[in-house]
């Protein structure tokens, strides 16, 4: 008998792990099927020698690649719906975001922007706006989001919100939001976390005051296996003069190739 009750437990327990892994496959073949967005994540765009700034010309550059490879720029409203699966998305969709709300985003990345036909989020610190000559200010907001650039809320003063008591984080991600909808007179339901850390408490914080989504700057590509409150990045960071640079533009570049938009 107790072989007999050892052969039960041990078919139960095979049967169960199968199905288990039948579930993985099934969700891994999901995944492979699901759209895959990639997202950029700009800070600045000026000729300045930091690790922040893309020169214009790079900048000019990445963007008519966009374009030649038949890039399609999407906003944030988009990849969440296509991610569900609530529509359809262009085959090779990109997401274009920047970080911070620089006046450069104006004065250079807006031209080229709109010289290629491409959208963009801006995901902008509101008691900056207005106040601090390097940032945008309010009309210069409203302008581009008449121009297809979407604004979305970067925090209310860019903290690192891992070192904040609860009532300031949520201080930080509610004050922002209703600042910017106040101001710019639209819902705010996406979020980049400032320096790009988080933690799960952190993105419940923000699930709950109604994101709908957060961006990371966690290297990788967002499919229907990305949590919507740590959302996958590609940073691009200055292009030019260092090693530490070039490896960031490979990095780049490899994100293609792993689409099979450009040959390795
Ligand atoms: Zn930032």
């Amino acid at each position: 008998m107790p072989k007999k009750f050892l052969c039960l437990v041990l078919i139960i327990v095979g049967l169960g792990f199968y199905k288990s892994q039948a579930q993985t496959v099934d969700d891994i073949t999901e995944i492979s099927n699901s759209p895959k967005i990639l997202v950029l994540n700009y800070h600045q765009v000026d000729n300045k020698h930091t690790s922040l700034a893309v020169t214009i010309n790079d900048f000019e550059t990445q963007m008519k690649f966009l374009v030649d490879s038949g890039c399609i720029t999407i906003t944030p409203d988009e990849l969440y719906a296509g991610v569900r699966g609530e529509i359809e998305l262009p085959p090779r969709p990109v997401l274009i975001t920047f970080d911070d709300g620089y006046i450069d985003n104006y004065t250079h990345a807006f031209p080229i922007l709109k010289k290629y036909g491409l959208r963009a989020t801006i995901f902008i610190i509101p008691s900056f706006t207005g106040v601090y000559p390097g940032y945008m200010n309010w009309d210069q907001l409203k302008e581009l989001e008449a121009n297809c650039i979407t604004i979305e809320s970067h925090t209310l003063t860019h903290p690192k919100l891992e070192e904040l008591p609860d009532d300031e984080i949520r201080s930080e991600l509610l004050n922002s939001k209703t600042l910017l909808e106040q101001n710019l007179g639209h819902p705010i339901e996406f979020l980049a976390y400032p320096t790009g850390t988080y933690n799960l408490h952190i993105a419940g914080i923000a699930e709950d005051l109604g994101y709908k989504g957060a961006f990371t700057i966690k290297y990788g590509i967002v499919d229907c296996g990305s949590n919507f409150f740590a959302l996958e990045r590609v940073p691009i960071f200055h292009t030019q003069t260092t090693m530490k640079d070039f490896y960031e533009r490979i990095a780049w570049r490899q994100s293609f190739e792993e689409f099979g938009w450009i040959k390795k």
